[in-house]
């Protein structure tokens, strides 16, 4: 397979100097879906975080819904026919249907009600298995009610300027007979791409950051959102089939690329698992994770008009060094 790229050049008169300056814009294609993105000259986008976030989680505390004290009250519980507990518990994961539902079945899992304040770089593999096993067993026990509701996935807004607008720390699930765009752009590609993909960033090597057993994990050759990462889970298809080891697996992956943003400086972040109907033949489930601008007054957005209205990602953190800041964590 060959990664599409096309390099382009401007052309503007330094307004200090009057000498002509030449950029390049390195736009590329997704090999899966065909999305473009453009890879500016690093210019300083994403600054690192400079923002106390401890002192701002404990200022919005006394009024947060998912804390101890408030969240079995002020948070709703599942249908019988779903859950007959109404929430899902596994170890300190709480998981509740959302307050404001996105689909016919919305659900949010806090990481634990006693962790309001969980900094990016604290986001451990048990936390990350533990909620992962939750947004899991509420996708089976979703499917089991209604066979019909195929399309799952599990996904996070982690801090404010992701979308999140809770401060605690949680994941989102989304069970529905209807996929995203996303899960029906990814779902209609052959597996042979699938395979084809992997094979050639394995061999070029320039992203592919490992496996940790059964799953790959790699810089996004085209990525929608800055430092992207994407993981590919083969044999499975959706959520409803992440049991045991695999979670484990999934969970130790996340926690090493959270600990790799955190030295970068980022603390706020999206994810995105994409299930597929279950059964669906060669459908690798896979997951895009990436981070987002940081808290702080009057920060800059990291979605543009490119992103939001032309579907195009434009990063000025190149993928290639992305891939060299992660790499060790995933080959120690
Ligand atoms: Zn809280």
């Amino acid at each position: 397979m060959m990664l599409r790229r096309e390099l382009l050049t401007a052309e503007m008169i330094d307004p200090g100097t009057g000498d002509l300056v030449r950029t390049t814009v390195d736009v590329r294609r997704d090999p899966l879906t065909g999305h473009s993105s453009r890879i500016l000259p690093e210019r300083g986008l994403m600054p690192a975080s400079d923002f106390d976030l401890e002192a701002f989680a404990r200022e919005n505390q006394p009024s947060c819904p998912f804390c101890p004290g408030r969240i079995d009250r002020l948070t709703p519980r599942l249908p019988a026919r779903i859950h007959s507990g109404g929430r899902i518990e596994c170890g300190e994961a709480v998981l509740f249907p959302n307050l404001h539902a996105y689909s016919s079945h919305s659900a949010v899992s806090v990481y634990s009600p006693r962790l309001h304040y969980l900094p990016v770089g604290a986001l451990t593999s048990r936390l990350l298995a533990d909620n992962l096993a939750a947004q899991a067993a509420y996708a089976r026990a979703v499917m089991a009610a209604e066979p019909a509701s195929v399309w799952a996935s599990v996904n996070a807004n982690h801090m404010l300027p992701s979308g999140s607008s809770l401060f605690h720390p949680h994941m989102q699930g989304i069970v529905d007979g209807e996929p995203t765009t996303f899960q029906r752009l990814l779902a209609e590609v052959p597996a042979q791409r699938f395979a084809d993909y992997l094979d050639a960033e394995r061999r070029s090597g320039e992203r592919y950051l490992g496996d940790t057993g059964r799953i790959e994990w790699l810089a996004s050759f085209a990525p929608v959102a800055p430092a992207e990462l994407r993981a590919f889970v083969p044999g499975i298809c959706s959520p409803v089939e992440l049991t045991g080891d695999l979670i484990g697996e999934l969970a130790h992956g996340l926690a090493l690329a959270l600990g790799g943003y955190a030295d970068m400086g980022f603390e706020s972040f999206n994810f995105a698992i994409y299930g597929a109907p279950p059964g669906t033949a060669g459908y690798p489930l896979n997951l895009r994770l990436a981070c987002r601008s940081n808290l702080k007054p009057f920060y800059r957005s990291d979605s543009t008009f490119l992103e939001r209205l032309h579907w195009e990602g434009a990063v000025d953190l190149a993928p290639e060094s992305v891939a060299q800041q992660m790499r060790g964590r995933f080959r120690t």
